[in-house]
């Protein structure tokens, strides 16, 4: 496949633009492109296809955030083992029948294919900890699995019988309507109401699965989550959904990924924020001070002067792309004064000494204002 074009700029829109100005410039060029004004022509039909795609990314927040974050390889399968996050489930016949009135599909041709069909993806979720995001975690989850009945095969028929073709469709499991859209009167090709796509009529449902073809049965699977993976999203695995009917594979499982918050690290797409305590001795003087990372304290040297609510930045110790765990975002911690509240006399007693001195011999620093114009 070619390379594929960024997707502000198949929509010809900022990187920055509202959802408005996404949807405006889908439906322009939408309508410029649909298959039904440019009959035949292929170069449309891709480029169609490519406006819907990039539609349906930046339609969606999430999808759009991840997009932003990582690319098309955000929408890629393979990443390691369970890996990938979905997006080529999507339905462009949904999507275009939402704007044009269900026309997709219309115009003489049919895109629906009455041969074998992919089965529907199936959605779960599993929740993990904001360290287990960081490191990558493999989870055991149970997911409703719909097996071929073992009695009918499949077929959901009584054994000993077999499903009758559907007289409504003939056994193309789909139907033409003709409406009025946008373009005038066009042809619409739906699922057959009677089969419900499948083309065959169960006389004598099989006493198992009720005529269903499957049951449904809980079967824990492994899913195998990358490390810096962020709430919201999802992993694909394979073949994992329902079953495809007419001979097609199974539809893939989602997973989507909840992760918990951190008592202390707050996330923004790699970046990790954070605050951290500094006595007020250290800010005055200088010197180390601990931090707590996503990998363990390290040391951090505190210049000399250093004013409550700084923020520094540790380069690497934010959250690893989901790609490449090796590729990390940074940490951005804001240090804080701590005022003690606690003090022996002793300590008191010193305190009040270094006031009396300080006082002495430093004047009040004049307002920022006047010292701006000097
Ligand atoms: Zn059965
Ligand atoms: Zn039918």
């Amino acid at each position: 496949m070619a390379e594929k074009r960024d997707y502000y700029e198949v929509l010809g829109v900022a990187k920055n633009a509202t959802p408005e100005e996404i949807k405006k410039a889908y439906r322009t060029l939408g309508k410029k492109y649909h298959p039904d004004v440019n009959p035949g022509n292929k170069e449309a039909e891709e480029k169609f296809k490519e406006v819907g795609e990039a539609y349906a990314v930046l339609s969606d927040p999430e999808k759009r955030r991840q997009y932003d974050q990582f690319g098309h390889s955000a929408f890629e399968g393979g990443m390691g083992g369970a890996g990938g996050f979905d997006f080529s489930s999507m339905d462009f016949g949904d999507l275009f029948g939402d704007l044009f009135g269900g026309i997709f599909g219309g115009g003489g041709s049919s895109r629906r294919s009455s041969g074998p069909m992919k089965g529907q993806n199936a959605y779960a979720s599993v929740r993990i900890s904001f360290d287990e995001a960081m490191k990558g975690v493999s989870r055991d989850i149970e997911i409703n699995y719909k097996e071929d009945c073992d009695t009918c095969h499949g077929s959901g028929a009584k054994p000993g019988t077999q499903p009758e073709t559907c007289s409504k469709c003939g056994g193309q499991g789909q139907v033409a309507y003709t409406q009025q859209t946008l373009f005038g009167m066009s042809r619409s090709i739906q699922a057959c109401p009677d089969c419900r796509g499948t083309g065959k009529i169960i006389r004598e449902k099989c006493p198992a699965c009720f005529g269903a073809g499957y049951i449904n049965k809980k079967k824990k699977i492994q899913v195998s989550i990358p490390a810096g993976i962020d709430d919201g999203m999802s992993i694909r695995v394979p073949n994992m959904g329902d079953p495809g009917t007419k001979g097609g594979s199974r539809g893939d499982l989602l997973v989507e990924v909840r992760v918990s918050d951190h008592p202390s690290f707050q996330r923004d797409g790699m970046n990790i924020y954070s605050r951290a305590p500094m006595s007020f001795a250290k800010a005055t003087l200088g010197g180390e001070i601990r931090i707590s990372t996503i990998d363990g304290d390290v040391l951090y040297d505190v210049k000399a002067g250093t004013p409550s609510e700084t923020t520094i930045r540790l380069r690497g110790k934010g959250a690893p792309s989901v790609r490449d765990k090796n590729v990390r975002g940074d940490q951005y911690v804001t240090l804080e004064v701590q005022i003690p509240t606690k003090l022996t006399s002793e300590q008191k007693e010193l305190l009040k000494k270094f006031d009396e001195s300080y006082s002495g011999k430093d004047p009040e620093p004049e307002p920022k204002k006047k010292r701006f114009f000097k």
